[in-house]
């Protein structure tokens, strides 16, 4: 496994292609917009190497026997998923950001098992291809994104009725030594930081669309993939040299527009070449355990928020008042659902055929219904009890001015034992998450990353049986028929 630095290091070395307010990023690694969203990554390795975490952190890969890094890993049991969610919350709790190393985890548990089944049925060497390729991921310890979301253009209409056929990511050329695909994938978490991105289609696909049905992996900085970070609430404070405006000084999230510019993916990195039958089963599988990582990540990014606002309220001299304790207990009911969803989904998880272990559908799909809501409350009540001071305090560089810092120190002082510094930094912390640059991941990735509300709620459509529900009921009211 690799050490953070040297994980830093491997990044500073890629050639990632990356875009930024016009230009072009030499370093990433260098940039402050970015350099704290590398630095959640780095968390995943860092921890890892805390004999502390390591039960949570690390396992023992099921191909090659040695120690790999929780999230190269394919689950082997119902404890592994658990341990998975386990490993979310802390990471959530260390950097109160996304760590973006998740979808990389998520995607390759879905095409270990979709492959196997798929070979099962086509006759295709898929699962090889993969096997070969897990083994270099975890050799390596290398962070993979994992890409699904396209553009999708007029949503309305199928991909291959698309005025600009591109919207969706699709195969432009076959070549007898593989294929050269075309489109983008949006939304990218984590790209910036990765080594790798391994591509899946972004719905299922029907017959006609074996362009679209596609499924590959690639070094991140392959040339014709670029990245075009995306822009984030109060981004450009990271500028400013101020720790304390920023909120989280050290950890954040990204996202980016990746662009497929024809770009060529050799045979043995395709995992599906047309297969539309099977499409559809890698979307779910992958959704699915995405669905599942958010009951661990947000949950993690949640106690950090009331951790803060129960802070606040120490420090305004408020924390003995019914109506803040009983905020404080909404919010961590609110908090620890997720989480049991989480767990729940894990625990009644089942072995699928390649031997891997998948989440409780109808479960994961549960979990992240309820993530679209509950953050939104308890980002509702963090910023109840913070008060508007939250948004209006003075910045850094007035509270360290010669004349106006001492008034600042005198006016937005709390309970007289608290340093106004500390009761400034906690607001902006909770800033940070619910409205700043942090809130990208906690509160709209909570709306839409896995998939916005109605994709889960066709999926507990799909899951919930009502029909047999109803059985349930004619039996206990005596009806026959
Ligand atoms: Fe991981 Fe959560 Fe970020 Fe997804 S949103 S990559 S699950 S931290
Ligand atoms: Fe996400």
């Amino acid at each position: 496994m690799m050490t953070g630095e040297q994980y830093v290091e491997t990044i500073r070395n890629s050639n990632l292609e990356i875009y930024m307010f016009g230009e072009k990023i030499k370093n990433s690694v260098d940039s402050p917009i970015l350099r704290p969203s590398l630095n959640s990554v780095k968390a995943t390795y860092d921890l890892a190497q805390i004999p502390e975490y390591e039960d949570v952190m690390t396992v023992t890969s099921h191909i090659t026997g040695k120690k790999i890094n929780r999230f190269s890993h394919i689950h082997q049991s119902t404890e592994d998923l658990i341990n998975k969610v386990k490993m979310q919350r802390l990471l959530g709790q260390k950097t109160a950001s996304c760590f973006q190393r998740c979808v990389g985890m998520d995607a390759m548990n879905a095409i270990f098992s979709t492959t196997f089944e798929c070979d099962e049925k086509h006759g295709t060497s898929y699962h090889k291809n993969f096997l070969d390729y897990l083994r270099q991921v975890q050799e390596h310890d290398w962070v993979v994104d994992g890409a699904m979301t396209d553009p999708k253009g007029d949503r309305g209409l199928a991909p291959s009725q698309q005025a600009d056929p591109d919207l969706y990511l699709r195969i432009v050329e076959r070549r007898a030594d593989g294929i050269v695909v075309r489109g983008a994938k949006a939304h990218q978490t984590g790209m910036v930081n990765s080594h790798e991105i391994v591509v899946m289609p972004t719905m299922s696909m029907k017959p006609g669309e074996e362009d679209y049905a596609v499924s590959f992996a690639l070094p991140a900085d392959t040339k014709g993939i670029l990245s075009i970070v995306g822009r984030q609430s109060c981004d450009t404070r990271k500028l400013e040299n101020s720790g304390m405006d920023v909120g989280n000084c050290e950890f954040g999230g990204m996202e980016a527009l990746v662009i497929f510019d024809d770009v060529f993916v050799p045979n043995e990195r395709i995992f599906l070449n047309g297969e539309t039958d099977y499409s559809g089963m890698l979307v779910e599988r992958f959704a699915g355990y995405h669905r599942q990582s958010y009951g661990g990540c947000k949950v993690g990014v949640g106690d950090v928020l009331i951790g803060a606002a129960a802070l606040a309220a120490d420090y305004n001299g408020a924390a003995k008042a019914s109506h803040i304790k009983d905020k404080l207990i909404e919010m961590v009911h609110l908090n620890e659902t997720l989480y049991s969803c989480g767990i729940a989904c894990s625990s009644q998880g089942h072995r699928t055929k390649s031997g891997n272990y998948l989440i409780d559908m109808l479960l994961a799909n549960v979990c992240k219904q309820n993530i679209t809501r509950f953050p939104y409350e308890i980002t509702r009540l963090a910023e109840d009890i913070a008060g508007g001071l939250m948004v209006t305090a003075p910045s850094e560089k007035d509270f360290r001015h010669e004349k106006l810092g001492p008034f600042i120190e005198k006016y937005l002082k709390g309970v007289d034992s608290v340093p106004t510094e500390h009761r400034l930094r906690i607001l902006r912390l909770i800033e940070n998450i619910t409205l700043g640059a942090a809130a990208v991941g906690y509160r709209t990735e909570s709306m839409h990353g896995a998939g916005s509300p109605q994709a889960q709620r066709v999926m507990i459509a799909r899951q919930g049986n009502i029909e047999s529900k109803k059985a349930l009921a004619k039996a206990i009211a005596k009806i026959e028929k």
